[in-house]
């Protein structure tokens, strides 16, 4: 039996910044490898929203982007709240982190409202917060990335943060906290993109997505020699 999964890659013509739809293609990849069929299904604006997803990736885009998908992600707002809470692996970055919040308030006071997925709060800083970022996650281990964003994002007491700064800014660059998790979701300011150089992330969602749809999520492992010389690299650059 061929084992196939549905990526849903949302919004990718406004929500693409730094290389974020290398996650989608990481996804598919790895899946591949693993003999496991993996179909990417784009959705933007006005398209009819896909009943049945078994991953779901979103990434970032500048805050104009993000107001041109702000009408849309609130009409889909329940279907993506389904998915999440039944556990469906979800991994957005930046832009997308920000609106799976309540909201985003940008430098110029505009509210872009989020879906209220996630229990936290972004509101954009004097100080664009950019550079390689280094972090440490109990669950993940180091997970390293590059972050550009004004929006600091502030997590809701009892939230559980993705991962612990260790250089960088992360969520705000004040509490040293980056990024949520919340069931099988990860939120995220790494872009990058992330997955590539952090196999671990990637394999996680794969393998969450596999054991709901087919009750065994393990996974064989791959090579990742060139991955890992990723990972280090990216660790070794400056700020
Ligand atoms: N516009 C948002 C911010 O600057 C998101 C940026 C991004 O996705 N990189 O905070």
């Amino acid at each position: 039996m061929t084992r196939e999964l549905t990526i849903l890659h949302l919004y990718p013509r406004e929500m693409n910044l730094y290389g974020d739809h290398g996650n989608v293609l990481t996804l598919k990849r790895r899946c591949e490898w693993r003999g496991i069929k993996a179909n990417i299904e784009a959705y933007e604006p006005g398209d009819k929203f896909p009943c049945e997803a078994d991953l779901i990736f979103g990434g970032g885009g500048q805050d104009s982007g993000q107001s041109v998908i702000e009408d849309d992600l609130q009409k889909n707002a329940q279907a993506l709240r389904s998915l999440v809470d039944g556990g469906t692996p979800t991994l957005v970055i930046c832009g997308l982190y920000q609106l799976f919040g309540r909201f985003f308030k940008t430098h110029e006071g505009e509210i872009i409202p989020g879906i209220g997925i996630l229990d936290i709060e972004t509101i954009a800083g004097d100080k664009r917060l950019i550079g390689n970022i280094v972090c440490e996650s109990s669950e993940f281990g180091e997970i390293v990335g590059y972050e550009n964003h004004s929006g600091q994002t502030f997590l809701d007491k009892g939230v559980e943060p993705l991962a612990k700064v260790v250089r960088g800014a992360g969520n705000n660059g004040k509490d040293g906290t980056e990024g949520t998790r919340y069931k099988n979701t990860i939120g995220s300011y790494f872009h990058g993109p992330v997955l590539p150089k952090n196999p671990r992330l990637a394999d996680f969602l794969i393998g969450k997505a596999l054991d709901a749809k087919y009750g065994f999520g393990e996974l064989e492992p791959l090579d990742d020699t060139f991955e890992n010389m990723a990972h280090r690299s990216s660790a070794e650059q400056p700020r």
